[in-house]
């Protein structure tokens, strides 16, 4: 009698093993351009990358003036917040802040699951078309990464800038932004304001009235440029 419970805990053991396994299996949805690594958690979200993506991609290739991406686009949703501030930790080198739920490093795409990231404070009012303007606001970054020659070359103003202008996302147009041009190009953007997405925002979005667009692409790619033209701009609060 004894030895058949033991034999049948054994055969029950790996049965066990599979179906917990299971919970945080990792499957991968496939397209040329694009993959999206995603868990049973995290399924129903990738709909939601596709519809952002299929609706934008063409637009924000047209705007950069790519005909073709270089790399293979990885996307990776994270289900739980502890993975993603241990990622993000790892990653960045520095302590997380709740206000970010997703980044792009190269041709991959990191995010935190949209009802994961809706317990933050920071995103708790967030809508599911708030989480598919994250996915277009990377995937600039993507483009822009491919363009760039130099990371010496790169101001937060313009990559944060043209990332939520061209995603849609909402910005306080009431934020000062009239500073010192040495301040608003120093790394230091962050002492200047606790709003620098909405302050870089605001800057494109005059640039974008006041400048043509191959000026717009120069000085996305090279801000010494924008220093320069800086004072004639004229960009004000
Ligand atoms: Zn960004």
């Amino acid at each position: 009698m004894k030895m058949k419970k033991v034999f049948l805990a054994l055969i029950m053991l790996p049965f066990l093993l599979t179906s917990c396994k299971q919970g945080k299996k990792e499957m991968i949805y496939e397209t040329d351009i694009y993959s999206i690594e995603y868990d049973v958690k995290s399924e129903k979200l990738v709909q939601s990358i596709n519809e952002a993506l299929s609706q934008n991609f063409q637009r924000i290739l047209d705007f950069w003036g790519i005909e073709k991406l270089a790399n293979h686009v990885n996307i990776k949703i994270y289900s739980e917040m502890d993975d993603w501030i241990k990622f993000y930790e790892e990653k960045s080198g520095s302590k997380y802040q709740d206000y970010v739920v997703g980044c792009a490093d190269g041709p991959n795409i990191y995010v935190l699951a949209f009802d994961e990231y809706k317990k933050t404070q920071q995103h708790k009012n967030d809508s599911l078309e708030d989480f598919q303007k994250i996915m277009v606001h990377e995937f600039v970054h993507i483009c822009h990464t491919q363009l760039i020659t130099g990371w010496d070359k790169y101001s937060f103003i313009m990559g944060e800038g043209l990332a939520t202008y061209l995603a849609g996302q909402r910005y306080n147009p009431d934020v000062k932004i009239d500073y010192p041009k040495d301040e608003l190009f120093s790394n230091d953007l962050f002492s200047l304001t606790n709003d620098s997405y909405s302050l870089s925002q605001k800057i494109v979005r005059q640039l974008v009235e006041k400048v043509p667009h191959e000026k717009l692409l120069e000085y996305a790619l090279d801000y010494t440029k924008l220093y320069e033209d800086w004072d004639e701009l004229e960009i004000k609060d």
